[in-house]
């Protein structure tokens, strides 16, 4: 249970294709499930509505018939980590800002490849707030979401409290984000930021969302560092403002009407 702490600034974070190269349940999909053109597919379904990211990611996950730890050697042997992260994560140790993985994949596959690519010490102290495993007897395994949302986990959920704290108390939120498990964690920070090139930034542009675009932890741990020193303001970093500040005009405009 994530309790508020006295911090400066918080930084939550999407685990596969964000602090990882490689998004670890594509991965899977691709190479041991049904494949790369089908995934697609269904990628797309979750962009356009038409499916919920629940569905989709379950049935990709149903595609992957090998035992459960052969899934996690298989994973540790292929997924890499970003290459500003471990750096970032131990400045964030260092300065007091609380990393918060917050994730639609799987913990015990998570908190592997951690222990792998950043140490079982980061394994056993960073926070994740993910979905579960249901491993069976015969080896076969089933996903076990963590709430009832279409998103399996609204990743909005445990950044809520830390929004809803008092001015006086409440510390800076930033997230990171890559895809379309995002989509829901993507308006309840002050600044996001969504790695280039990706489905995120499809979103945030179609729906005027504010972020800054990154394309390693080093840009994240940049301008992480420069906003907590007070060199930066969050404003100066977003990316599309003037987008953004119109939408809200009309939404306000609305809400008055
Ligand atoms: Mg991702």
């Amino acid at each position: 249970m994530l309790v508020a702490p006295q911090v400066k600034a918080m930084l939550f974070t999407d685990w596969d294709g964000t602090v990882t190269i490689q998004d670890s349940n594509d991965y899977m999909t691709d190479n041991l499930g049904y494949g790369e053109k089908r995934r697609k597919e269904l990628n797309k379904a979750v962009l356009d509505g038409s499916m919920t990211f629940r569905d989709s990611f379950s049935d990709m996950l149903q595609s992957v018939k090998k035992p459960f730890p052969e899934c996690i050697e298989y994973l540790k042997e292929h997924i890499e980590l970003d290459p500003g992260f471990a750096d970032f994560y131990k400045w964030s140790v260092e300065s007091g800002i609380p990393v918060v993985i917050v994730s639609s994949g799987m913990k015990p596959i998570i908190h592997a490849l951690l222990a792998k690519l950043v140490g079982q010490k980061a394994a056993d102290t960073i926070e994740i707030v993910a979905n579960d495993v249901d491993v069976h007897e015969d080896g076969t395994w089933d996903i076990v979401y963590r709430d009832e949302s279409g998103f399996g986990h609204d990743k909005s959920r445990c950044i809520k409290p830390f929004a809803e704290l008092p001015d006086e108390s409440r510390p800076m939120l930033f997230y990171a984000g890559d895809g379309v498990s995002d989509l829901s964690a993507a308006k309840e920070t002050d600044l996001l930021f969504a790695k280039v090139g990706r489905d995120l930034i499809t979103y945030c542009e179609r729906e005027a969302i504010p972020y800054h675009v990154f394309h390693s932890y080093k840009d994240i741990h940049e301008k992480i560092k420069a906003i907590v020193a007070g060199e930066e303001t969050i404003e100066s970093a977003i990316e599309n403002k003037n987008k953004a500040a119109a939408q809200e005009t009309l939404a306000s405009h609305h809400s008055s009407h």
